[in-house]
């Protein structure tokens, strides 16, 4: 016993060290900076945090942050990472799994170089990407997938062409990558299915929306018995239910059922905000739905059927800012783009943006940082692909996952890499100039200090 003890000793004193000096730290949770600090990172995790010198090893990697600000990594809640575009009905028809699995490679390193040690997907992508990823076979983020989307007959995730006989086997349901599911039974097999390979939680989609083919957005897809069932499912995990809600009678029905991530929730209100307490949710949203532009963007305007809903839609939830500012709830990070690699940049970084114009500063920090953090790590403690430490934050015994920004955020918020334009946008660097250093679980992928 005792040799073993101090076989286990040694070998915690080898851990790499890397050691912060002078940096201005963002922790995630609160509205200051905390000047000229030391952050030590040993191994994968952050051992030590001091306003005074730390002593490290000999062999430690000091790097010196004077100006900058030392924040968590970024975390991107409701991503799709293997849906390349143009369009759905394009992917269900002719895109294979080589190509799925090539531009989920590339998206994912992207997402890293924008400064995102973590994504959660939200639909389409199941557990082969984070297997690579996390066995150092490619560069990408932790990765939180959530299987096939489930989704109703003529729901929004009904990908298949309107000539489909009901019950046909598609592109994408052999894939796992969207399942139609129209009773508890068929939740039941295919939300099982999902974590059987690989997903960390469920995404079931109850509204409809607004480039889709067949769902008004203001459906009500799937029985409370329907989600209920996903939710179950879920439980039995220990892991939790993300819902595609956009009406509020969705949103109440989707928590009322024990849905945990409301995502988009674009009819939020101070009813909404207080059952969400209650039963201690959160929200995503892809603020783009609210951009001045939206009319003009191409798959919208190009198509009458689309551009009626966008318009109906733009005014039913036009209270959200005002709503969210007056009742806040625990908002993460949304971008949802389903396109190519150069379009999805750009509009993470326009993303970021309109965060913070419509939020201010502190509050888009959060939602990049410490609210992303909570709401993956519902997944549980055995579903959970990173159970040992808390993510989001910069705190003793949190993961060694941290950028340096060249700036403090919380004044000039664009060092985070925000981009002006969204539609007509030129394309981005590889990753935003301002972010000097990337670290994820302790390992540096960027340093341009
Ligand atoms: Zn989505």
């Amino acid at each position: 016993m005792i040799a073993t003890f101090t076989y286990a000793a040694e070998e915690a004193l080898a851990l790499p060290q890397t050691l912060f000096q002078n940096v201005d730290i963002f922790n995630g949770t609160e509205n200051t900076l905390y000047q000229d600090h030391f952050v030590l990172v040993e191994g994968n995790k952050i051992a030590s945090i001091s306003d005074a010198a730390i002593e490290v090893r000999e062999d430690a990697v000091i790097i010196d942050g004077s100006g900058k600000t030392l924040t968590p990594g970024f975390i991107e809640a409701h991503a799709h990472l293997m849906l390349m575009g143009p369009s759905l009905p394009a992917m269900e028809s002719s895109v294979t799994w080589e190509d799925f699995a090539i531009h989920g490679t590339r998206m994912a390193e992207m997402y890293l170089m924008q400064g995102f040690t973590t994504v959660r997907d939200a639909g389409g992508a199941n557990g082969g990407l984070r297997r690579a990823i996390d066995a150092g076979q490619i560069v990408g983020p932790r990765y939180y997938p959530s299987g096939a989307f489930l989704s109703t007959r003529g729901g929004h995730a009904d990908f298949a062409n309107y000539t489909a006989p009901v019950g046909e086997q598609t592109n994408f349901g052999r894939l796992n990558m969207a399942q139609e599911v129209d009773s508890v039974a068929e939740v039941n097999k295919f939300a099982r299915n999902n974590f059987r390979m690989g997903a960390t939680q469920l995404k079931y989609m109850q509204s409809g929306g607004v480039v889709s083919a067949f769902d008004p957005w203001q459906l009500l897809a799937g029985s409370p018995e329907e989600i209920a069932a996903a939710v179950a499912v879920a439980d039995s995990y220990g892991s939790y239910v993300m819902a595609h809600s956009y009406r509020k009678e969705a949103i109440i029905g989707a928590l009322n059922s024990g849905v945990r991530s409301i995502e988009h929730g674009f009819m939020f209100d101070c009813e909404i905000s207080d059952l969400m307490k209650e039963k201690g949710a959160y929200i995503t949203t892809n603020l783009t739905a609210f951009d001045p532009n939206l009319l003009e963007i191409p798959a919208i305007k190009n198509v009458p059927a689309s551009l009626a809903k966008a318009k109906s839609a733009s005014a039913a939830f036009e209270d959200y800012i005002p709503n969210m500012k007056k009742c806040p709830a625990p908002r993460a990070f949304q971008t949802d783009c389903v396109g190519s690699v150069d379009a999805c940049n750009i509009q993470i970084a326009y993303e970021k943006k309109l965060n913070n114009d419509f939020f201010g500063a502190f509050e888009s920090m959060k939602t990049l940082t410490s609210v992303g953090g909570e709401l993956v790590a519902l997944s549980g403690d055995f579903m959970n692909p990173y159970p040992e430490a808390k993510l989001g934050v910069i705190e003793v015994g949190a993961y060694a996952d941290v950028l340096l920004l060249d700036g403090n955020p919380l004044e000039d918020f664009s060092v985070v890499g925000t981009g002006e334009k969204w539609f007509g946008a030129e394309k981005r660097p590889e990753s935003p100039d301002s972010i000097k250093l990337i670290m994820k679980d302790g390992v540096i992928y960027k340093n341009s200090l």
